[in-house]
């Protein structure tokens, strides 16, 4: 008879319940759903049901468009994984932290001055820091790029300077600082992936402006829901207005649902989660790391165990994204190295690094880890019968 569904390149068949061994090995984007399993076997705890007349109103019932009772929760989770001091500081709710972020540019380029305020990050950083800032078009800010492009020598310069830092780092997943200093220098802390999945927690980070998000702590990417914690009042006021202007606050139904799932992750003290979470990325690490060891075509980023406040000891690497090389003079287009492997991979070029670089994503589904691997595999068994 007739397909029930529309098969894709993956699956073939009657019903497309058949593997296609064509089937690309897609390693591109960061879609966090490793933590699917998790949330299957809290599937009862993690569940909603909405009566139609919940939440109908713009505002809770303080008149806010923050929920209180979720602020609570963010800051108890923070308290658990010991990844961020919250005492003392304010929190906005943004759509997904791709609001968040624009939300701190706009709020932290309002000094009065007579020029936009430069944007900067460093090599290999994020996309959207610069995508997003040249979008708006914003006479208060414009990207400017790789932090080693600051003058020093106009450091007396009023202009003020914001600096993306991203901790563990997209693509490569190190622990960053702040590189630019100086009194007119403001710091955005991008801390989605500073969670005991990723990375060793060695100290609770304590920045003026911290931006996470649920994307990469629960997976639900798809509700958009991020958040900043915030020391200054007057940076606060200034991006709740944002806020406001925007889009009148994030939306009630994700608040709620967002609840709901941080009170499951509180559960057991974070144990149920950040152990599965951690277990499942440091098991995919280990495998690509063994495998991409007998290679010599190809490496990947080194990173160093460390002390883990929230394990409490010291713990080996379990990044989200492999930041593959292609060593040899040759393979200068990496990706195209993988895609002829059947591998797909997000270019070198997007992180405004060169193209012998790609990021493989490791946080998609077990399926799309296996086959990456598998596909890996081949390409570093095939090595020798190419020289
Ligand atoms: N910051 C970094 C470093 C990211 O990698 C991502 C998503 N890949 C985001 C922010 C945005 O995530 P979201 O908008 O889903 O919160």
């Amino acid at each position: 008879g007739k397909p029930v569904c529309e098969c894709n390149t993956c699956f073939g068949g009657p019903d497309c319940s058949e593997f296609s061994p064509g089937c690309p090995a897609d390693a591109d984007s960061g879609d966090p759903l490793f933590l699917e399993p998790f949330w299957m076997q809290n599937a009862a705890s993690s569940a909603m049901l909405v009566a139609g007349w919940h939440r109908m109103s713009y505002r809770f019932s303080d008149l806010s468009f923050i929920s209180q009772e979720l602020e609570k929760h963010i800051r108890k989770v923070h308290a658990i994984a010991k990844n961020a001091v919250t005492e003392g500081k304010y929190i906005v709710f943004g759509g997904g932290s791709t609001q968040v972020l624009n939300a701190a540019v706009y709020a932290l380029s309002q000094q009065n001055s007579s020029s936009p305020a430069k944007v900067f990050a460093s090599i290999p950083y994020y996309p959207i820091y610069k995508s997003q800032t040249d979008f708006f078009r914003s006479v208060d800010f414009e990207f400017e790029g790789d932090t080693s492009l600051l003058d020093n020598s106009t450091s007396d310069d009023p202009t003020n300077v914001i600096e993306f830092v991203t901790s563990p780092n997209n693509p490569d997943g190190q622990l960053k600082k702040a590189v630019l200093q100086g009194p007119s220098v403001k710091t955005i802390h991008d801390h989605a992936y500073y969670w005991p999945h990723f990375t060793a927690i060695p100290a609770p980070a304590d920045e003026d402006v911290m931006i996470f998000t649920i994307s990469k702590l629960t997976g639900h990417a798809g509700s958009r829901f991020g958040w900043a914690l915030i020391k200054d009042e007057a940076v606060y006021q200034t991006m709740l207005t944002y806020m406001t202007m925007s889009e009148m606050g994030v939306s009630r139904d994700t608040q709620l649902r967002a609840l709901k799932l941080l009170k499951v992750v509180l559960e057991g003290e974070g144990r149920e989660i950040f152990d599965f979470a951690y277990e499942t990325m440091r098991k995919r690490w280990e495998k690509l790391s063994q495998t991409l060891a007998m290679s010599k075509r190809f490496s990947i980023q080194e990173i160093l165990p460390q002390y883990c406040t929230f394990f409490q000891k010291v713990r080996g690497p379990s990044p989200a994204y492999a930041w593959l090389k292609c060593e040899r003079e040759e393979d200068r287009d990496c990706s195209a190295v993988l895609q002829a492997a059947n591998i797909i991979g997000r270019e070198g070029s997007m992180f405004t690094a060169g193209n012998r670089y790609v990021r493989l994503s490791l946080i998609k589904s077990q399926d799309d880890f296996n086959l990456l691997l598998q596909r890996i595999n081949k390409l570093v068994s095939e090595e020798d019968d190419i020289k």
